[in-house]
C-alpha cells in the first residue's frame, strides 16, 4: 500500500479539519479518497425544493433571488435574510450575527442571480421553510477567471454523504486539497494493467479525479464503472484464493462402491428419485472421489428433497469406509433428522443388531442436552467408528467430539457455514472432511455469486411429483368474519384428520421470538440478507400476536372445543420442544401454536394448514420457509398470511408476492426486486467502511460476473499474485476490515 495514501489526515488538513472528518469515520487519505459523492448536483439544474421536508438535513441546487441585511430591533444584532429559488418554490437562508459587518461575508456571496449548493437542516419560520446558518458553495466564486468560473459552472457538483457536523462542500474541497498534488506513482492500482487495458478502464487515480472532480457525467461514469469493477474484483479474488486454498488441502477420496449401503438403499427407496435428485447425485460423488474437499452448496427450495440427497453422500462415505456427520441448526431438528435419517434407513440402521456380514450401519444422535449416559455412548460410537452417521448440532464440531474417521460433514438448512466452521474441520487432522452445505432459501444468482464465490453450488430445482402445492392467501386481521372462518377451517382440517399451524411472531406479552432462539449458530444469513427491508412497524396497532396468548385465545373459542392445542417456542427445553413436536406429530395436539422455531425442516406430512399471524412481521423468504412446513403428504396445504399491512403499503406488496407463487426462486427474484439495492447484502453493503461503497449486486451482477472470471483466471496463473502486489494488498485490507463480512458467509 502506498505510504502517501496511509498517511493520516491530520498531518494533511490539520487538526480541525481532520477531527471533523474523524466523525465521518474518515481517517486517512485513502479514507478520504474513497469516500465518494453520493450523486452530483448539476449547475443549471436546480433541485426541486418542493419537497424539501421539515427537519431534513438537504442540500439544494439553487439560485439567490435576493439578500436583506437588517438590525434586529427586538433581541438586539443583526440578521442577514437571503431568498433562494429553484425557479418554482422558494427557500429562506437565514444568518444571524452581533453586527451588521461581520454578515459581509455572506452579503458578498449571495449575490442575487448566483447559484449554489446550500445544505442545513430544513426549519420552519412563519409558515415558510428556511436554512439556518447553512454551509453552501457558490457555483462560479472559486474560479480564478472567468473561463474557468464558466468551466466550474458546468461542472457536476460532488455532494457528499455528509453529517450535520461536515458540509458537503468541505467535504469536496478536502478531498481536493489531497487529491490534487497526488501522481501516478502514489496510487497504487489494484486492477493489474493487462486487466485495465482488456476492459478500457481508468487508472485508479484517473477514477478518483473522474469521481471527485469531473469534468462531465460521462467523466463520473465511467470512473464509477472503474471503481466498481475494482470492488467485484477485490472481492471475487479473495475468493477465488480461497477456493484455490481449499484445493491445495488433501481429503481422503471416497470413490463409490458396489454393492454397498448406497446401492442397497437405492433399491429400497419406496419412491423413484428425480432427475435433479440424481443429477446432483453425480456431481456430489464426482466431488467425494476427489483427494481435495468437496465444499458445495445445494439450494433446493423446500421439500425438493434435499435429505435425500444427503443421505445418499452420507451412505457412499460410510461404503468408503468413513463415518459422516449431519448438522441441524437446532436441537429439534437434529433429533427428528435421526429420526428421518432411521426410518429411510430401515434395516440399513440396524448397524448394531445384525451380523458383521450385512450392510448396515449405526445412526447416532449426539446433543448437548442429552443425558450424560447417552451422550457417552455417542461420544464411544464416534470416537470408535461404530456410528457411520453422527447427526447433531455445530457442537459436533466442537473439538471434544472425536471421530474414527470423519469423511463428510453435511450442514443442513443454513447458509452460515462461516470460515470459523470450516478452519474447525480444517484443524481436526491432516485430511480436511468433505463439506455439504444445504439451504433452503434460493439465492438469487447475484447475491449467491457474491456471497458464495468460493462454493460449488448444485441446484435441485423441481419437485418430486405427486405433491400438491399449497395455497397462499392474505387476509386482512381487521376481518373478523373472516378471522372465525379460518379457526372454522381449522377444526375442519383436524376434523379430517389433519394438523395445523398457528405462526406468532412473539412467544409470550412483549417477550419477542427473535430472543427465542437461544443457539448462537442458528442466526441466519437469509434473515439477514433477505429480509432486512422488513422494517419495524412503528404505527399504533394491536399487540403482536403471542404465543402463550393466542394459544390461550383458541382454547377458549368454541370452534375449538374438544381440541388439545401445543405450543413451542424458543424459550422450551430440548425435552419440552421435542415432546410437543412429537404429540404434534401423532396428533394428540393437532394444532401447534408456534414462533419461527418451526421454520425450517420440520417435517410433518399430516400437516396442512398454517395461519401466519402478524405476518408483516416476517420476511418474504422466512414465510416461503413457514409455508414449506405445510402441503409436504399428499394433501394439498393452504397458508393464510393474516396481516394489518394496510392496503397500498410495501408490506402488504410483499405479502402479496409471497402468495403469488411458491416457486422460492422465483420469489428470491422478486424480493430482490422489490427491496431496495443495498439492503440485498444487508448492513455489509450499506455503509460505513467495511462495505461495498459503489457495486451493487443486482444491477451490477455483469461487472461482477466479469470480474470472478477475471479472478479465477488470475488466480489460477498465479496462486499468490506475486504479478499483482496492488491487489493483494488490497485484498489484505479488505479481509482485514470485512472479517465479519466474511464470517457470515
Ligand atoms: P427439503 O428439501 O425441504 O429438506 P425433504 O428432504 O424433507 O425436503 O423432502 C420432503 C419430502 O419429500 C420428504 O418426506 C421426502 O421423503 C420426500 N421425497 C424426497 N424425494 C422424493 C422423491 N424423489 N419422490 C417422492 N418423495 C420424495
Ligand atoms: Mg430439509
Amino acid at each position: 500500500m502506498s505510504d502517501v495514501l496511509e498517511e493520516s489526515l491530520v498531518k494533511v488538513l490539520g487538526a480541525r479539519t481532520s477531527n471533523s472528518l474523524a466523525k465521518l469515520g474518515l481517517v486517512t487519505v485513502e479514507d478520504l479518497l474513497r469516500h465518494y459523492p453520493r450523486r452530483y448536483g448539476t449547475p443549471g439544474e436546480l433541485t426541486d425544493m418542493g419537497a424539501l421536508a421539515l427537519g431534513e438535513h438537504v442540500t439544494v441546487m439553487a439560485e439567490v433571488r435576493s439578500t436583506t441585511v437588517r438590525q434586529m430591533r427586538s433581541r438586539g444584532g443583526a440578521m442577514l435574510e437571503a431568498i433562494v429559488t429553484d425557479g418554482r418554490d422558494t427557500l429562506q437562508l437565514t444568518f444571524f450575527a452581533k453586527r451588521a459587518g461581520m454578515l459581509r461575508g455572506h452579503e458578498d456571496k449571495l449575490r442575487a442571480g448566483r447559484m449554489g449548493l446550500f445544505t442545513g437542516t430544513v426549519g420552519d419560520y412563519r409558515g415558510r421553510r428556511q436554512l439556518v446558518h447553512p454551509d453552501y458553495l457558490i457555483v462560479g466564486l472559486d474560479a480564478a477567471d472567468a473561463e474557468e468560473a464558466t468551466v466550474e459552472a458546468s461542472r457536476p457538483i460532488p455532494i457528499y454523504p455528509a453529517g450535520a457536523s461536515v458540509p458537503t462542500w468541505r467535504i469536496g474541497r478536502s478531498v481536493r486539497t489531497v487529491l490534487d498534488p497526488l501522481t501516478e506513482a502514489d496510487v497504487p492500482d489494484p486492477i493489474p494493467q493487462h486487466l485495465r487495458e482488456l476492459h478500457h478502464l481508468p487508472t485508479l487515480l484517473e477514477a478518483l479525479r473522474g469521481v471527485h472532480v469531473p469534468n462531465d457525467q460521462e467523466h463520473v461514469n465511467r470512473s464509477q464503472r472503474r471503481l466498481k469493477y475494482e470492488e467485484a474484483l477485490v472481492l471475487q479474488t479473495a475468493l477465488a484464493r480461497r477456493r484455490a486454498d481449499r484445493e491445495s488441502h488433501a481429503a481422503v477420496p471416497r470413490p463409490a462402491v458396489t454393492g454397498g449401503l448406497l446401492d442397497t438403499f437405492d433399491t429400497r427407496l419406496p419412491f423413484t428419485l428425480t432427475a435433479g435428485q440424481i443429477a446432483v447425485g453425480r456431481e456430489i460423488s464426482a466431488d467425494l472421489a476427489r483427494p481435495t474437499p468437496m465444499l458445495r452448496l445445494l439450494q433446493g427450495d423446500v421439500g425438493s428433497g434435499k435429505t435425500v440427497v444427503a443421505l445418499r453422500a452420507m451412505l457412499a462415505v460410510v461404503d468408503a469406509g468413513g463415518q459422516a456427520a449431519l448438522l441441524a441448526p437446532t436441537e429439534v431438528l437434529a433429533s427428528q433428522h435421526e429420526r428421518t435419517v432411521r426410518d429411510l434407513l430401515g434395516p440399513l440402521a440396524q448397524g448394531e443388531m445384525l451380523g458383521e456380514a450385512q450392510v448396515a450401519t449405526r445412526v447416532t444422535l449426539l446433543t448437548g442436552s442429552q443425558g450424560s449416559v447417552r451422550k457417552r455412548q455417542a461420544h464411544a460410537d464416534a470416537a470408535s467408528g461404530a456410528a457411520g452417521i453422527v447427526v447433531g448440532t455445530h457442537a459436533l464440531l466442537s473439538e471434544t467430539v472425536q471421530f474414527a474417521d470423519l469423511g463428510l460433514v453435511v450442514v443442513d438448512e443454513q447458509h452460515r457455514f462461516g470460515v470459523e466452521q470450516r478452519d474447525q474441520l480444517r484443524a481436526r487432522g491432516k485430511s480436511v472432511p468433505h463439506t455439504l452445505v444445504m439451504t433452503a432459501t434460493p439465492i438469487p444468482r447475484t447475491v449467491a455469486m457474491t456471497v458464495f464465490g468460493d462454493l460449488e453450488t448444485s441446484l435441485l430445482t423441481e419437485r418430486p411429483a405427486g405433491r400438491a402445492d399449497t395455497v397462499t392467501h392474505v387476509v386482512p386481521a381487521a376481518n373478523s368474519a373472516w378471522m372465525s372462518r379460518i379457526w372454522q377451517r381449522m377444526r375442519e382440517e383436524v376434523d379430517a384428520g389433519r394438523r395445523a399451524y398457528v405462526v406468532c411472531p412473539r412467544i409470550e406479552g412483549d417477550l419477542p421470538e427473535d430472543d427465542a432462539e437461544p443457539d448462537p449458530e442458528v442466526g441466519d444469513v437469509d434473515t439477514a440478507m433477505l429480509d432486512v427491508a422488513d422494517a419495524p412497524v412503528t404505527t399504533a396497532r394491536p399487540a403482536l400476536g403471542a404465543v402463550v396468548d393466542v394459544a390461550n385465545r383458541l382454547r377458549s373459542l368454541p370452534a375449538m372445543a374438544g381440541i388439545d392445542i401445543g405450543i413451542m417456542h424458543g424459550r422450551l427445553t430440548a425435552d419440552q420442544k421435542d415432546a410437543a413436536m412429537a404429540s404434534f406429530a401423532d396428533g394428540s395436539t393437532p394444532i401447534l401454536v408456534s414462533t419461527t422455531v418451526i421454520e425450517v425442516g420440520v417435517d410433518v406430512p399430516q400437516a396442512s394448514t398454517m395461519v401466519v399471524l402478524d405476518a408483516e412481521h416476517f420476511g418474504v423468504s422466512q414465510l416461503h420457509q413457514l409455508r414449506g412446513r405445510v402441503g409436504r403428504g399428499a394433501q394439498p396445504g393452504l397458508c393464510l398470511l393474516v396481516s394489518h399491512a394496510p392496503p397500498g403499503s410495501s408490506s402488504l406488496e410483499r405479502l402479496s408476492a409471497v402468495a403469488s407463487t411458491s416457486d422460492g426462486f422465483v420469489l428470491a427474484e422478486k424480493d430482490l426486486e422489490l427491496r431496495r439495492e443495498g439492503d440485498v447484502l444487508g448492513a455489509a453493503q450499506s455503509g460505513g467502511r467495511n462495505s461495498l461503497r459503489l457495486l451493487r449486486v443486482v444491477r451490477d451482477s455483469q461487472i461482477l460476473a466479469t470480474a470472478r472470471d477475471d479472478a479465477r483466471a488470475l488466480i489460477d496463473t498465479d496462486p499468490t499474485l506475486e504479478t499483482a502486489p496492488a491487489l493483494a494488498d488490497a485484498i489484505g485490507a479488505w479481509l482485514g476490515e470485512r472479517e465479519d463480512y466474511l464470517e457470515r458467509t
